[in-house]
């Protein structure tokens, strides 16, 4: 992490004081949030004070509002807040300084979301769509005049970020994308549109993929990216979705007719936008090219563009397991205050034995994350573990909210308590940056591929 961001964080240190760090084995009674023992995790210094700046930022400015913004599935304060996430150095948490950005790792970008989540999981996701999916794509990929263009504001939080690859018929098989791009002199001309996506009425500037080229041999061909502005004649959005989970982030529609894209708004390269999505098709390629997966090559091309999606679900895996954290400060906290036969129900042994696994699955779940976000930190992205990380953390922050649920009792069968919510929230892991079955897939044939090479 830079002396940028430990600065900003630094400067952030407030006198408000969570329970949430314990220098001795005191008692927890008091606790508000069950502790994390970041040594444990081989946090640096710079890395357990951005956690514990987050944390109070995050449990001050957005946890007292969580409940409501899921309840109206929309927050009037949005901008607002995003502005104070710039302000803290967050938005840009991976983006050179020169723009903003305060240089640090995946790692730290990783315990940022970790932390928002652990506040409410909506906003989180629409952290992590900003900052990483749209503000790091552009990072990795844009020139230097899109990167002086866009990223400053993005980084400040004057303006929203968002990424579009998914449509109505288009979700695991993203290469089948219909939205198209046809070049006309020094425009495009984009027709068609995308579903699901965060942030999609907040956004000011859009990554959006498109098919350049409908007759290429291979769908995965002639995918192109382009940076979208919100205004451009053209373009316009849906309603936003009414979600299971996840609310409050706004997801819907964008609608592409006969948008005028300038040339110098394509990112990367024409034609070499996605080369191996989410249906893991031509697997073999990408892992040959694992081999040499070190970031910042001038020959980017085709894998970087991939590689955005594995640095995604790197980043991602924070979300479910900032609602894991969630879950066991809110359950663990319950079995010592609620007394049932006359006694702390935490005694009961069925209920230590939850409390266990709670725990464990939490614990395990951020050693293999942190473990794969250092060895990005390091240059190598590991595609397989990139999947493995997000299908492990989503599936088990499932598990560890129903968990709570059963905790709680009624309590955790109404809205009053906080459990719900994360459990709808944790689903939504399962499901965004390619589905539990397609990072199986994934997985499945790189370990496949590893014995036929
Ligand atoms: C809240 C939310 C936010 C989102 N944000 C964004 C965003 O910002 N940008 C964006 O581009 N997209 C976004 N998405 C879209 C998301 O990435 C897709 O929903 C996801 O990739 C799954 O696609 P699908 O919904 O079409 O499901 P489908 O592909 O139709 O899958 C349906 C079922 O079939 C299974 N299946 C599909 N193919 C296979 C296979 N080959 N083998 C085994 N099983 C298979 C799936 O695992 C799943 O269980 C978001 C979605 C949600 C819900």
């Amino acid at each position: 992490m830079s002396a940028r961001i430990f600065l900003r964080t630094l400067n952030h240190i407030s006198s408000r004081q969570f329970k949430v760090s314990r220098a001795s084995f005191q008692p927890l009674r008091n606790y508000t949030h069950y502790p994390i023992d970041d040594d444990i995790f081989g946090l640096t210094e710079e890395q357990k004070q951005l956690r514990r700046t987050v944390f109070e930022f995050a449990q001050a400015e957005l946890a007292p509002h969580a409940d409501k913004i899921d309840k109206e599935n929309k927050w009037d304060d949005l901008r607002n807040f995003w502005l104070k996430l710039g302000n803290l150095g967050l938005l840009g948490i991976t983006a050179p300084a020169k723009y903003g950005g305060s240089e640090g790792g995946y790692l730290d970008h990783l315990i940022c979301m970790e932390e928002i989540s652990r506040a409410a999981g909506g906003i989180a996701l629409s952290y992590g769509a900003h900052s990483n999916l749209c503000v790091n794509q552009i990072v990795r990929n844009g020139s230097e005049e899109q990167k002086e263009k866009y990223l400053p504001k993005l980084i400040t939080g004057e303006h929203f970020g968002a990424l579009a690859m998914s449509e109505t018929t288009a979700g695991s098989d993203v290469v089948s994308m219909k939205c198209k791009a046809e070049k006309k002199g020094d425009y495009y001309i984009l027709n068609g549109s995308k579903f699901w996506i965060t942030n999609f009425c907040d956004a000011d500037t859009l990554v959006v993929y498109a098919k350049t080229d409908m007759n290429s041999a291979k769908p995965q061909h002639g995918v192109t990216a382009f940076l979208i502005e919100k205004g451009m004649e053209g373009f316009s959005t849906g309603v936003p979705l009414d979600k299971l989970g996840i609310r409050g982030s706004n997801t819907g529609e964008l609608i592409f007719e006969d948008c005028k894209v300038p040339v110098k708004n394509v990112l990367g390269k024409e034609g070499r936008g996605i080369y191996v999505l989410f249906s893991g098709l031509d697997i073999e390629r990408v892992l040959a090219s694992a081999e040499k997966n070190i970031l910042g090559k001038t020959n980017r091309g085709i894998y970087v563009l991939f590689s955005g999606l594995d640095i995604e679900r790197l980043v991602l895996s924070g979300g479910p397991l900032g609602l894991m954290q969630a879950a066991c400060d809110i359950a663990f906290k319950y079995a010592h205050d609620r007394e049932q036969f006359g006694v702390k129900i935490g005694t009961f042994q069925m209920l230590q034995a939850k409390m266990a696994e709670m725990y464990v699955k939490l614990n395990t779940t951020r050693s293999y994350v942190y473990t794969i976000a250092r060895s990005l930190d390091k240059g190598l992205i590991l595609p397989k573990d990139c999947a493995a990380s997000i299908l492990y953390a989503a599936e088990e922050a499932t598990k560890c909210a129903l968990d709570a649920i059963q905790i709680l009792g009624g309590n955790g069968y109404i809205n009053d308590y906080a459990t719900g919510r994360i459990l709808r929230d944790c689903k939504l892991y399962e499901i965004g940056a390619g589905t539990t079955e397609v990072r199986k897939l994934v997985i499945g044939r790189a370990l496949n591929s590893e014995y036929t090479k």
